[in-house]
């Protein structure tokens, strides 16, 4: 072969690899905008969840399912002023909105339910001398409790016995109300505790006269027949301070002796205590029931 023909072949043979290359280039951008478009496609999709990422450790569910329920809207309530109750978020079930005691009544030593007689005016019960606790008409269980209080503005005695009431959960869990204000009282009685079991974990009083706020967290115990399977838990915030976290009541809450607990329904009714008159006042008092995750 001259050396001309070589050179020919050789050119040939180079054009002829070009074309191929070229050939393949194409095909592989063509191939990746496809890819980068079906990319683009499925993103869209994902914009509201996933179906095919990772399954939740313990859940039914995977990482952002698309397929997981969204959260019931309830549209919130508002902040109280000292002057203004605020309002209760739309679920709440509202105990006391400053107007009657219809969602109350007393507690008859019968077990039967009696007239609720607490002073009702200008916005705000009062704790009233000689006619008892009160309890609400229906029942709760596990629930959030807002609940508003103020001590008497006059200071009348001392330790337990100033501004002395209760919020007894289930009837049975007391947390304390106390006027607490440069009042010196034992520990595991001062307002917010869990009475006779656990302090408060800081003093947050505000001074006697003035509006207070508990919010409330509270889990039921559980019983299986006469065994607690779980015991109760409750979280307490004073005037927005964390009081407790998911603390464990002991069982039910005596004066000076170690409560223990006894079997009782899913739900019993909230009360409100009278201690020997101290006249306490309360306001904006609601409640909501707690639901498991992903309920409609
Ligand atoms: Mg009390």
């Amino acid at each position: 072969m001259s050396v001309r023909r070589i050179a020919l072949a050789i050119i040939v043979i180079a054009g002829l690899l070009c074309g191929l290359a070229f050939a393949q280039a194409q095909k592989g951008a063509k191939k990746g905008a496809a890819k980068a478009q079906k990319a683009q496609g499925e993103e869209k999709d994902r914009t509201l969840g996933y179906d095919d990422t990772d399954v939740l450790p313990d859940q039914k569910w995977r990482v952002h399912d698309v397929a997981r329920p969204r959260p019931r809207i309830i549209t919130p309530g508002t902040e109280s002023s000292p002057e203004r109750p605020g309002r209760a978020p739309a679920d709440a079930i509202v105990l006391f909105d400053g107007k009657d005691l219809s969602k109350w009544a007393a507690r008859m030593r019968s077990g039967e339910m009696g007239e609720a007689k607490w002073k009702v005016e200008s916005g705000y019960m009062e704790v009233t001398a000689g006619t008892g606790d009160i309890i609400t008409r229906e029942k709760f269980g596990d629930c959030q409790l807002h609940i508003e209080w103020a001590s008497p503005a006059e200071i009348a005695n001392k330790s337990q016995f100033r501004g002395n009431s209760g919020i007894m959960l289930m009837s049975r869990y007391e947390i304390q109300v106390l006027d607490c204000y440069e009042n010196p009282t034992y520990a595991d009685g001062q307002a917010g505790s869990m009475y006779g079991q656990w302090p408060p974990l800081v003093n947050a009083c505000r001074k006697p006269g003035e509006w207070q706020s508990y919010d409330i967290i509270f889990e039921a115990p559980r019983f299986d027949g006469d065994k607690v399977a779980k015991p109760a838990f409750v979280t307490v915030l004073h005037n927005g301070v964390l009081l407790h976290h998911r603390q464990q009541f002991i069982g039910r809450t005596p004066h000076a002796r170690v409560g223990t607990y006894a079997p009782h329904s899913p739900e019993e009714p909230l009360l409100l205590q009278n201690h020997g008159g101290d006249k306490v006042r309360f306001r904006n008092i609601w409640i909501r029931r707690l639901g498991g995750y992903d309920q409609q």
